[in-house]
């Protein structure tokens, strides 16, 4: 892979002013929701860009918050948009994993900063050797392991993935153990929509509790300090509850960016005339 040239690509590629400023304004309404709840802790905001085009992504990476954390579902799509954007981003893979797919993955794009939806010890040895080879190309990736999150379902929900509640110790323990290229960085859940809306203020979500419960569990099983685990949780809808109830990272998609497209119908590149840079 030439690394010279995403950058010539971006450089080519422009930005709707207007289209900027809108949001680049929404990342900040974001940003201080989060900090009004966060009470001094570190939350991260991974843009979740899916079916949005590569020129949005960009606005908010050259924008004022120099925005690094995007998350996209569709493995075809990321890899073109990592081909075309820079590398400095800080790819997160949320969405569904095929085990076939799960080598490629990792081993096509060196800033992918972590796999969120890792629910078998199949997918954990694939993205493993997806890591290692990608390792044996690209030397200075030396070291560096590919950070995943196990997904739960802690809703219940027969269509959601994610291990069962109580087989998360287990596959944490696999990964931390026989996955020498990734690094278990902690739980993730999308839990149930309308539960979410469902829930009154003040009241807390059964989705958000489970997950901290899990994560308590599992660290006591490993014998680690619950810290060293992450909870991702929260989304447009419920992400200040996911902070209050101890979430370190928030995946917010059309909050910031709009409604999303249909799959059919989504562009990768959004052609903006000339003169409008
Ligand atoms: C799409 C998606 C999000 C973002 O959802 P919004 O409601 O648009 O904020 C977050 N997490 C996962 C796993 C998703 O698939």
């Amino acid at each position: 892979m030439n690394s010279a040239e995403p950058q010539s690509k971006t450089l080519e590629m422009r930005i709707d002013p207007s289209r900027a400023t809108t949001l680049n304004s929404n990342l900040s309404t974001i940003l201080s929701r989060m900090q009004s709840v966060s009470a001094q802790r570190s939350v991260r905001l991974v843009a979740v860009s899916k079916l949005k085009p590569v020129n949005d992504i960009l606005a908010l990476h050259h924008g004022p918050h120099n925005h690094l954390h995007f998350g996209e579902n569709y493995q075809q799509e990321l890899l073109q948009k990592s081909l075309l954007l820079p590398r400095e981003i800080r790819w997160h893979f949320i969405g569904a994993l095929q085990t076939n797919k799960c080598k490629p993955l990792a081993e096509q794009i060196p800033n992918l900063w972590c796999v969120e939806s890792v629910d078998t010890s199949k997918k954990a040895d694939q993205l493993e050797k997806g890591r290692a080879a990608l390792i044996e190309k690209e030397k200075e990736y030396e070291g560096i392991p590919l950070r995943v999150f196990v997904q739960v379902n802690t809703s219940g929900e027969e269509e959601k993935s994610g291990v069962e509640p109580g087989d998360a110790a287990a596959l944490c323990k696999y990964v931390k153990e026989q996955c020498p290229h990734l690094k278990l960085q902690g739980l993730m859940t999308i839990g149930a929509i309308a539960r979410s809306k469902a829930t009154k203020e003040g009241q807390e979500n059964e989705d958000f509790i489970c997950l901290r419960e899990v994560r308590d569990r599992v660290a006591q099983e490993l014998g680690i300090e619950k810290e060293e685990l992450e909870l991702s949780m929260g989304m447009s809808e419920d992400f200040e509850s996911a902070i209050m109830c101890g979430s370190n990272q928030v995946r917010v998609g059309s909050t910031i960016f709009g409604q999303r497209p249909a799959k059919k119908d989504a562009r990768l590149k959004e052609e903006v005339e000339d003169g409008q840079t």
